[in-house]
């Protein structure tokens, strides 16, 4: 297949906010790939050439791509160069210098996929002291015989920055439409969420049709998709919701950890998928020897803890503390302890569709607490007042709250899935006001006076699954000190875009623009209806979006979500909803 293909494609789905859109572009796309060429286009159209649990290591730097850029057009360096800085973004600068270069190119060839697919894998494979030079003539090559598109998605690609907006969901959706099996989309979405690996999801599919798809099975060495939790703001409600009794657990704050136990050893993945397991190899050892069976799937929080106090800490602590001592002396200094809260699979049993308590059941037979390995805390209430005190004493132990978890016959694990069969709720959940989201920066602006030569402030958006797009919400400008403010452009540079992105829907202005990356915890004193915003647009009457009023920055990073992971516009609905300041009749009249 020619790489031409791919590359009108993606300029197809660039030109499109729509997702539904998008899903018939790809559907109609992928009906005409070869089933042993599947799986790499589909990765490639994430920009990409592995599946998301594997490490990618593509990535080329920005100078060196501009070298391949010079190389292969002959133009001048300082012409290549200013065009940088106008356009911001690489690929646009490829496919206008390609547009424009010394027509030399007498023996060019089309490009194959497959020819691509080489040259890409040799950038990612090149090691050693020539590999800088290897991997740009390995770039430079594909771009002497690239079309002006071709050259703008190659380079996007090595840049690590598709930009396409072709999310899971969308491809998945796409799958489903193009192989006529639309009534079995439920097992295509669990087929990806066991295995993380849409490349084998899509292969299956092609090569077995859905009898294929439906033997993916949970494997330990292959991250599950996480499960996630839905929020309420009072514990009568939770318990309402969840049949008058559950299990609450300490709400640990951490990281999350998907923990692969084998003969062969463990392996740690975060909740984005990255492979985590040297970073923690304290947990490592202690997963190691209480581990009891032959291979399980076991997810918990990591948390540092002070070693002169034996208190928990905030996480967030110590990764500004890890950035001055560096990785090594962090893990000496502040030890970090699993507590365990979920068991997936135990030797040959996949238990992810079994219930909550037997999955509970199955991890504290087949490990062994100790001394850096504990089982959260977990108590069994039904009532508020019982809750309320379990709340308390999780507070006092230096947690953010606690986790809700129903007890009913289908407590299964939703993998990949947010629900109400966990429930969160935080300190600052108490109240009608101060809410946290996670929101994702979309654009900013210029800092004046005191903040004059960085952002003063930043547009933040939620996200809306539904249709794929990214929602604003407020603009913040709060809560950052200074050490952030300096950190940010370096932070965002690398999301920057000429204009808003084409996912984003938007009736404010902004004085710089960036894809969504970056998703920040922010406090929230109320949810308004606001004209301006977009958030919650399509759930809402026309004209009508939500806005998270008085935000503040709480100083979280939330590097272990992804933008598709932030706040949804649903959840912003149901806080809207939520409000005691909000009526009953005023929130049902309105919405
Ligand atoms: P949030 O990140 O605010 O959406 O809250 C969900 C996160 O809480 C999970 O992804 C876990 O990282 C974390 N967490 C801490 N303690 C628990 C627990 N006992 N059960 C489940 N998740 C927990």
């Amino acid at each position: 297949m020619l790489y031409e293909e791919l590359a009108t494609t993606y300029d197809r789905l660039e030109s499109t906010s729509s997702r539904l859109e998008m899903t018939s572009i790809l559907a109609e796309f992928f009906r005409s790939v070869d089933a042993s060429e599947l799986r790499q286009v589909v990765y490639l159209t994430q920009g990409k050439l592995n599946p998301d649990h594997v490490t990618e290591k593509l990535g080329m730097a920005d100078k060196m791509i501009l070298k391949a850029i010079v190389d292969a057009s002959r133009l001048p360096e300082s012409y290549v160069n200013d065009l940088w800085m106008k356009e911001g973004d690489l690929g646009a600068v490829a496919e206008r210098v390609t547009s424009e270069r010394v027509q030399t190119n007498l023996f060019s060839q089309p490009l194959t996929l497959e020819r691509v697919i080489d040259n890409l894998r040799g950038i990612e494979g090149a090691e050693g002291k020539n590999s800088q030079t290897k991997r740009i003539r390995l770039l430079t090559s594909l771009l002497h015989d690239a079309s002006p598109l071709e050259s703008r998605y190659l380079c996007r690609t090595v840049t690590g920055r598709m930009r396409v907006g072709a999310a899971a969901m969308t491809i998945l959706d796409a799958l489903a439409a193009s192989f006529g099996v639309k009534e079995d989309r439920q097992d295509i979405e669990r087929a990806f969420n066991v295995s993380s690996d849409i490349g084998t999801v899509a292969e299956s599919l092609a090569r077995d049709g859905i009898k294929g798809v439906r033997g993916i099975e949970v494997q330990v060495g292959r991250p599950v998709r996480s499960m996630l939790a839905e929020r309420l703001p009072s514990m009568e409600e939770i318990l309402k919701k969840l049949g008058g009794r559950c299990a609450l657990e300490y709400k640990y704050d951490g990281i999350r950890v998907q923990a692969h136990i084998s003969g062969e050893g463990v392996k740690l993945y975060s909740r984005r998928l990255e492979d985590l397991t040297d970073n923690f190899p304290d947990v490592v050892e202690s997963l190691l020897s209480s581990f009891k069976g032959q291979e399980a799937i076991v997810e918990g929080e990591c948390v540092p803890v002070d070693l002169k106090t034996g208190r928990l800490l905030p996480f967030q602590e110590v990764a500004h503390r890890r950035r001055k001592f560096g990785m090594e002396e962090a893990v000496k200094e502040y030890p970090v302890k699993i507590f365990l809260f979920d068991c997936l699979k135990m030797d040959d049993d996949d238990l992810t569709l079994r219930p909550f308590p037997e999955r509970r059941d199955a991890m504290e037979r087949g490990l062994e607490e100790g001394e850096g390995l504990l089982f959260s805390r977990l108590e069994i209430v039904e009532s508020a007042a019982e809750a309320e005190g379990f709340f308390e004493s999780a507070l006092v132990d230096g947690c953010e709250g606690i986790m809700a978890k129903s007890l009913a016959e289908n407590s299964v694990y939703r993998t990949g899935n947010r629900g109400f069969l966990w429930i969160k709720y935080k300190k600052d959940y108490r109240g009608d006001l101060n809410d946290s989201f996670d929101l994702v920066v979309v654009g900013a602006y210029t800092g004046k006076g005191k903040r004059k030569g960085l952002y003063g402030a930043l547009l933040m958006a939620v996200h809306d699954p539904e249709s794929g797009a990214f929602q604003t919400v407020c603009k913040l400008g709060s809560g950052f000190d200074d050490v952030f403010l300096g950190e940010l452009p370096g932070m965002l540079e690398q999301h920057r875009s000429s204009g808003p992105s084409h996912l984003l829907s938007t009736r404010m202005e902004a004085d710089h623009w960036f894809e969504p990356a970056i998703v920040l915890e922010v406090m929230g004193a109320e949810v308004s209806v606001s004209p301006t915003h977009t958030a919650a647009t399509g759930l809402l009457p026309e004209g009508s979006g939500l806005a998270v009023r008085f935000p503040r920055f709480t100083g979280k990073v939330r590097d272990d979500k992804s933008a598709e992971q932030a706040t949804t516009a649903a959840e912003l609905l149901n806080m809207y909803r939520g409000q005691t300041s909000v009526s009953d009749s005023e929130a049902s009249a309105k919405f």
